[in-house]
């Protein structure tokens, strides 16, 4: 028999930036009984948690909740708004946005991929991997385009690969600017709920988001915000969908019901967390979020490792991206962390595999939850060998001390 009791004592340290911890109060939530999904009970259930993600996501307009991971979200964004042959811009701020140009090409759009193109002294080859979105490029290539055969920009607002965070609303500005009418698609699967995120304001056409990540809910639910654009768009875009067509949904969704089953259990979770969101307070959930960071990026610069962010107007509320030294193995570094602390830590994805690790500060976590996530990854610098300048450990906890929590 396969043993699921991962946990020797205590409790794993899931560090990775998603699938984050998640609260006890949301598993409990979750363990109640599959209830009928046409019945009279799931319609309350149905409406309370498309209203509260409407919070979230800080808009007035509809929210399509899949029972699916993100991947699938960013399909629906795709499938629901265009048309064969239609080219999008997007931009590659690391592997998620890379990833999603490439479903754009499966799914027989034409992505144009546009870059940051300056040089990088520590990551030479992948320097577009340590900035955010420069919205005066996309504004420049959209000046280009008098046909308007643009038909969408899409942007990654909180890079998980790198831990690098995007101005949204600084690409709504600049296809503004140009008076262009190419549609705006973000995905926000990593930031939403952990970073600052506005929907309506920012003039986003679609926001792709999921479950696993500030949600602090377990894999499996995934989320498009809309807007009036979007809605108009898509009744007479024409890629082929049928289980991501927003009609049907939306339709249905007006009464709190779906066209078919939705993840009744992961619902309750996501009416749970979205009690403690909103209890908290969206404000106070970023404000929590950006002071864990601080606190992670004030080890690192003691332990002098570089981070992976190179824009300190860029750095992610919601992970921390650490560079290794050359020559050191950061897959073995967190191999070593895990074996020895049962800490988890996030890999380096496509270029920067090896290179780099990441430590997430999202989900159920405290003060004492992320110094014990940094002693681990100290102590295990030390036992690979890795030269470090000063204590981590020390500097994550001064900084803690000397910022209270709260606004
Ligand atoms: C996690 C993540 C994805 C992929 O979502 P899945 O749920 O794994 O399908 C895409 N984009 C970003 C920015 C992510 O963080």
């Amino acid at each position: 028999m396969v043993s699921l009791d991962f946990h020797p004592t205590g409790r794993h340290f899931l560090q990775i930036p998603g699938p984050s911890p998640v609260p006890e109060r949301v598993l409990r939530a979750m363990s109640l009984p599959t209830i009928d999904h046409r019945g009279p009970e799931f319609a309350g259930l149905g409406k309370k948690v498309l209203s509260g993600m409407q919070q979230v996501f800080q808009t007035p307009h509809p929210v399509v909740i899949y029972p699916a991971s993100g991947t699938g979200a960013w399909e629906a964004a795709l499938a629901n708004t265009l048309s064969p042959g239609d080219r999008v811009l997007m931009y590659e701020t690391g592997h998620f946005a890379s990833l999603w140009s490439r479903m754009a090409a499966r799914l027989g759009l034409e992505p144009e991929i546009l870059c940051y193109e300056g040089a990088d002294a520590v990551l030479a080859h992948a320097p577009g991997w340590r900035q955010g979105v420069q919205a005066e490029r996309i504004e420049a290539r959209l000046r280009r385009d008098p046909d308007r055969k643009i038909k969408a920009v899409c942007v990654v607002h909180n890079e998980t690969s790198t831990g690098v965070t995007s101005d949204v609303a600084s690409v709504r500005q600049a296809i503004d600017a140009v008076g262009h009418p190419a549609l705006l698609l973000v995905d926000s699967i990593s930031g939403l709920a952990s970073a600052e995120y506005r929907h309506a304001e920012w003039g986003v056409d679609v926001t792709v988001s999921g479950s696993q990540k500030g949600l602090m809910l377990p894999p499996g639910i995934s989320f498009n915000a809309l807007s009036p654009r979007a809605l108009e768009a898509s009744k007479t875009a024409r890629l082929p969908r049928a289980f991501w067509a927003w009609d049907e949904i939306v339709a249905m969704n007006r009464d709190g019901y779906w066209p078919y089953t939705p993840n009744t259990n992961l619902l309750y979770g996501l009416s749970e967390s979205l009690d403690m969101l909103l209890g908290e307070g969206l404000e106070k959930v970023f404000a929590r979020h950006q002071r864990w960071a601080a606190g992670v990026r004030a080890a690192v610069n003691a332990w002098g490792l570089p981070l992976q962010c190179a824009d300190p107007l860029r750095h992610s509320p919601v992970l921390t991206g650490v560079i290794t030294p050359e020559g050191v193995d950061a897959d073995a570094l967190r191999k070593l962390i895990h074996a020895r602390f049962d800490l988890s830590l996030g890999t380096g994805l496509g270029a920067l595999k090896g290179r780099m690790f990441r430590m997430g500060h999202l989900g159920d976590s405290n003060d004492l939850t992320l110094i014990a996530m940094v002693a681990g990854v100290e102590m295990g610098l030390k036992l690979s060998g890795v030269k470090i300048a000063g204590g981590g450990t020390q500097a994550i906890m001064d900084h803690f001390s000397a910022h209270a929590a709260g606004l």
